[in-house]
């Protein structure tokens, strides 16, 4: 109900305030009759602007860049193959926040594109390629090679020549050849692998057939949809941008143009087919470095184009005053019956102002700030004074644990690197004197999380708790490092730690085979960069000190704001699905995305739990409550900032941020069993209820 509360909540805000379209004016100011020239187009799925400019890898593009125009292209905010290639051929971008779940949904209708230009003047188009191109309709001939008991790589193979025959035969005017090898290898093996150079290596050499198939007066065109990362991904909110190489009659030989926004291409198209386009193009000063296109006056650029006004229409306002009661409502349903806790005291309140306070910095200053070093300070500081109350014997420990995890949080503060310049902001730790005491304290703590939850005491007579513990921790630590970086191997961990969830019913057994369960399925997903995972590590041990000695919401707020920021805030990519591309094939991820959605919401709030886990404790209900106006304030910013009039690029990464909580919440409703058992207070440990 969570999930599609907040879902609803995302597509009536999209439809109260549409982005303005980019006016895709299909009036054609001049059409050139007498122009025979033919286009064949070359369309390189995922092509990096930095491995097309590679003259190593591609040299064909290289030597033909001298023959005609090249440089970068801009992709579209949802960074994937059917948006971004919409966006070529149809001139416009609009960008929503569904378009995420609509771009793997096909229109039946032609859409505004080059191909419906081209038939409209009686010209006739074929494209060599497979589901992207549905879109377009049936003014595009579609051809694939015959499967033959092909897999998609050996279809792929065959495209070209299948195009080239096309273009050869005179009967079409646009030949287009989508080769996709580029994208899937990429997704396979990541930027540095010779795999890689090899798949770019082909395209380069199908650049450079297509250049001498190519008749004198005829345009040869050849792009990308969109580029990579190093690890070959690419997703809705990373601007990557792509490669474009244009060689034809009137096209200036040796332009190198700075930048080009995707939608040009349908103007730089349609110009070839000989067609001008009353709509401006939206930079066609740097069209017209290379391409003889009249320079229209001062045009609006993508960002204005997609921004709207402040919304004026009341009942847009009354759609935003009923998504607040129905987000009021859910707390309170969640929090229902709960007569023993106040819920709004001073601690929550201040602990809801910083919610809001690392939002703004979130949006201000680098969106990977987090709250919960600092957070974490707090929840050290009343551990430490907790002690006081409690007589010499409590005093002591808590004094302990209280300066430990104080030093941890000091320990993250000193990771953060504040500068505005930096690209990240969290220092990447460089050679061994930084790394080997990172790794021997998260494996540290990892030991100390273990041995807790075991019992073990020095001065007890059985070692066996601690040798599981160390023998366990030396396991995980192997998964964490990725010594075998195989599927198999973690699935094999995560059977074993369910069997033995199975065998053992209750227990600190029980809870050791919960939480080896909770770190396989961690690591197999998480992907996080290496020197990342061992504050997973040191997280957990910190949470789990602080349960000992201090609870409420200080408490609740770090468990929170920690485990969203290293599950889902400082992924490098922020491709939570990454996992995948080690399971599957990639153009089976990249085709069919609905598939994995389950998998992917899944494996979200996996920290979340394997922190319940290891403390052994549940959420209670003043958890859920902060929970939800966590995500609740990410969810009302998007309402806020759409009827503010901005564009769904500028509040997707709010958007995306509120519907990855409402999975962690979904996530702590479930952990805390409602409806299965009675809620028990217990004084000692407010944050949570012993199982
Ligand atoms: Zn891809």
């Amino acid at each position: 109900m969570l999930l599609a509360g907040a879902g609803a909540s995302l597509l009536v805000a999209d439809g109260i305030n549409p982005p303005p379209t980019h006016a895709a004016n299909t009036d054609f100011v001049r059409v050139d009759t007498t122009r025979k020239s033919r286009v064949l187009i070359l369309l390189i799925d995922s092509w990096r602007h930095e491995t097309a400019v590679d003259s190593t890898i591609m040299p064909t593009v290289a030597r033909l860049s001298r023959e005609g125009a090249s440089g970068k292209i801009e992709t579209v905010f949802e960074g994937f193959s059917i948006p971004a290639l919409r966006a070529a051929f149809s001139g416009s971008a609009p960008t929503q926040l569904m378009n995420l779940v609509r771009n793997f949904r096909f229109r039946a209708l032609p859409i505004e594109s080059s191909f419906l230009d081209a038939s409209r003047i009686g010209k006739r188009s074929i494209a060599i390629a497979d589901e992207p191109f549905t879109q377009f309709g049936s003014v595009l001939e579609r051809r694939s090679p015959a499967e033959q008991g092909l897999d998609m790589y050996g279809i792929d193979r065959l495209r070209p020549a299948m195009a080239l025959d096309a273009y050869r035969s005179g009967t079409y005017d646009l030949v287009l050849c989508h080769f996709e090898t580029a994208d899937w290898r990429a997704h396979e093996v990541g930027v540095n692998s010779p795999v890689y150079a090899a798949a770019f290596a082909r395209a380069d050499s199908i650049v450079a057939d297509f250049s001498r198939a190519l008749r004198p007066g005829d345009y040869l065109l050849v792009f990308g949809d969109h580029g990579h990362n190093e690890r070959g991904e690419h997703k809705t909110g990373i601007y990557i941008p792509t490669h474009g190489l244009f060689i034809g009659p009137d096209i200036k030989a040796g332009v190198v143009f700075p930048s080009l926004p995707i939608g040009d291409m349908r103007v730089i198209i349609d110009h070839a087919l000989g067609i001008e386009l009353r709509a401006p193009a939206l930079e066609t000063e740097r069209l017209a470095r290379f391409l003889p296109v009249e320079t229209a006056a001062a045009t609006p650029n993508d960002d204005a184009m997609n921004s709207g006004t402040t919304s004026r229409r009341p009942l847009d306002y009354l759609f935003f005053v009923l998504f607040l009661a129905a987000f009021v409502a859910a707390i309170r349903v969640a929090t229902a019956g709960d007569h023993h806790e106040r819920l709004l005291t001073p601690s929550i309140a201040a602990v809801a102002i910083l919610f809001v306070v690392e939002v703004l910095a979130q949006q201000l200053l680098h969106p990977a700030w987090s709250l919960f070093p600092f957070v974490m300070a707090v929840v050290g500081a009343i551990a430490f004074q907790s002690g006081r109350s409690r007589g010499e014997l409590h005093a002591t420990s808590h004094h302990v644990l209280g300066a430990v995890i104080v030093t941890i949080a000091l320990y993250f503060v000193t990771r953060f690197a504040p500068s505005a310049d930096a690209t990240s902001l969290i220092r990447t730790p460089v050679g061994t004197a930084n790394l080997i005491p990172l790794y021997i304290a998260g494996s540290c703590a990892k030991l100390a999380i273990l041995v807790s939850i075991t019992g073990w005491r020095t001065g007890r007579q059985s070692w066996l708790p601690l040798l599981a513990a160390a023998l366990l921790t030396t396991a995980l630590a192997m998964l964490e490092f990725r010594v075998w970086d195989y599927p198999a191997v973690y699935i094999t961990a995560i059977l074993i730690s369910a069997l033995a969830l199975v065998k053992v019913r209750t227990g600190p057994w029980h809870q050791l085979a919960l939480v080896a369960l909770g770190y396989s399925a961690l690591y197999f997903t998480l992907r996080l960069p290496l020197y990342e995972y061992p504050w997973v590590d040191l997280f957990i041990l910190a949470t789990l000190l602080g349960t000992r000695a201090a609870g409420g919401p200080w408490l609740d707020a770090l468990v929170i704001t920690g485990a969203f920021a290293l599950t889902s805030l400082w992924l490098p990519s922020g491709l939570e699905w990454g996992f995948l591309y080690g399971l599957f094939p990639a153009y089976v991820i990249e085709l069919q995305v609905g598939w994995f959605v389950p998998a992917i919401l899944l494996k979200l709030p996996l920290l979340l739990l394997l922190t319940f886990w290891a403390t052994n404790t549940r959420p209670s209900r003043r958890f859920i409550a902060l929970l939800l106006t966590y995500a609740g304030i990410r969810l009302i910013g998007v309402w806020l900032v759409r009827l503010g009039g901005a564009s769904g690029s500028q509040v997707w990464p709010l958007a995306e941020q509120g519907l990855y909580l409402t999975t962690f919440a979904i996530a702590a409703v479930w952990l805390a069993g409602f409806g299965s058992q009675s809620p028990t207070t217990n004084d000692q440990l407010p944050i949570t209820q012993s199982q």
